[in-house]
C-alpha cells in the first residue's frame, strides 16, 4: 500500500485530499445537523460521499487517471456550490481545489474546471461587496489558479520530452527495443494475427567495416542504414533499431507474399544504395507473419529463426518463416 503510494504521485493527491476533506466536512455536517442547518448539511453530506467514493475507484482500478479527473470535476462543482451558498465561508477551498485540480486531472481537464470554478467564485464574491479584501483575494485566487497553470504546462512539455528521449536510440534517431517490445505486444493484444508481419534485418559482416575502418566509419553504416530504412516506410510502418547491428521492420500486411515481397524490397534499396568505406553494404533479413502467438518472444524467435537461414545462404538473402 505504501509503495503504491510513494510510485503514484495522483493516488497519493486523491487519498489525501479526499480522506482530509471527508472528515472535515464529516464533522462539519454533525455540526449543521445539530444546528438544522439542513440545506448546508445536505451539500457537506454529498461531498463527504463522493470523496469515499473517488479515493475507493482510485484505488480499485489499476491507473488513476479517471478518479483524478472525476475528483478535479467534483471539487470544482462542490467548490462553486459553495460560494453560492457560504460566500467568504468557502474562499479558502477556492485555493485548495484551484491548485490540486492541476495534480489530479488531465491539463485540459484542470483548466476549464479551475476557469469555471475562479469565474463563479469571482463573481458571487464581488456580488456581495467590493473592498480591499475582495479585491486581494481575487487578485490572489488569480494568481494560484495561473502559476498551477503555468507550472503544469511546463511539466508537461518536459516529460513528453523525457518519453521522446527514452523511446529514441541516440546514434540512429530511430524507435529503440523498448518502443519494438511495446508495438509487438500491442499487435498481438490487439488481435492482428495473419494480418502484421516481422522483418528482422542483420548486417553483413560488419565486424569487419569496424575492424578495417574503425568505430566511428561503422557508426556512419548504421546512421545511413537507418535513415533509407526510415525512407522505405509505407503508411502504418515502423522501423526500430533492436541493438547492435540489428533492425526491425514491423508492417501492416495481410499475407506471408506481401511479406516476402516488402523483404526483397528492402534487401534490394539496402544492396543498391547504402555504401560503406570499404564498398556496398548488405543485409540478411529473416521475416514472420503473426500467428497465433501469445507473447512477442515467440513471433520474434521465428522471424529470427528465418534470419538464420538468411545468413546460412550467405548473406543478402531473405527467408520467411512457414506459416504455423
Ligand atoms: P554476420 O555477417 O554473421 O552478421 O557477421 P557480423 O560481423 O555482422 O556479425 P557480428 O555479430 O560478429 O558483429 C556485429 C558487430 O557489430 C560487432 C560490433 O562491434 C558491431 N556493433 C554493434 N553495435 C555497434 C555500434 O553501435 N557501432 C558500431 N560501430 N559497431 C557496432
Ligand atoms: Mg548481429
Ligand atoms: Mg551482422
Amino acid at each position: 500500500m505504501i509503495s503504491r503510494l510513494r510510485n503514484n504521485f495522483r493516488l497519493t493527491i486523491i487519498t489525501l485530499l479526499g480522506l482530509v476533506t471527508a472528515v472535515v466536512l464529516g464533522s462539519f455536517l454533525v455540526w449543521r445537523l445539530a444546528r438544522g442547518d439542513w440545506g448546508v448539511a445536505a451539500l457537506d453530506g454529498a461531498v463527504v460521499l463522493t470523496m469515499i467514493a473517488v479515493v475507493r475507484l482510485a484505488w480499485r482500478e489499476e491507473r488513476t487517471e479517471r478518479a483524478g479527473a472525476w475528483m478535479a470535476v467534483l471539487n470544482s462543482g462542490f467548490a462553486m456550490l459553495a460560494c453560492l451558498t457560504l460566500g467568504q465561508t468557502a474562499s479558502g477551498w477556492v485555493y485548495v481545489v484551484l491548485m490540486t485540480n492541476f495534480y489530479l486531472a488531465p491539463l485540459r481537464v484542470a483548466t476549464w474546471s479551475g476557469a469555471a470554478l475562479l469565474l463563479t467564485a469571482s463573481v458571487t464574491l464581488l456580488w456581495r461587496d467590493i473592498g480591499p479584501y475582495h479585491i486581494s483575494t481575487l487578485v490572489t485566487w488569480s494568481l494560484v489558479y495561473a502559476f498551477s497553470l503555468v507550472f503544469a504546462r511546463r511539466l508537461r512539455t518536459h516529460s513528453t520530452s523525457l518519453e521522446l528521449l527514452a523511446s529514441l536510440d541516440p546514434l540512429t534517431r530511430i524507435p529503440n527495443r523498448g518502443m519494438l517490445e511495446a508495438d509487438l505486444r500491442h499487435a498481438i493484444a490487439t488481435g492482428r494475427n495473419g494480418r502484421a508481419g516481422l522483418l528482422i534485418l542483420d548486417i553483413d559482416r560488419f565486424k569487419a567495416v569496424n575492424d578495417t575502418f574503425g568505430h566511428a566509419a561503422g557508426d556512419a553504416v548504421l546512421i545511413d542504414l537507418a535513415a533509407l530504412l526510415r525512407g522505405e516506410l509505407r503508411q502504418g510502418d515502423s522501423v526500430y533499431r533492436f541493438g547492435g547491428e540489428e533492425f526491425v521492420m514491423l508492417l501492416p500486411l495481410d499475407s506471408e507474399q506481401a511479406l516476402t515481397r516488402a523483404a526483397e524490397r528492402v534487401r534490394d534499396a539496402v544492396a543498391s544504395r547504402v555504401v560503406g568505406p570499404g564498398g556496398r553494404i548488405t543485409v540478411a533479413v529473416g521475416g514472420a507473419m503473426l500467428s497465433a502467438e501469445r507473447d512477442w518472444q515467440d513471433w520474434f524467435a521465428r522471424a529470427d529463426a528465418s534470419l538464420y537461414q538468411a545468413k546460412r545462404a550467405g548473406g543478402n538473402a531473405i527467408h520467411i518463416a512457414e506459416p504455423l
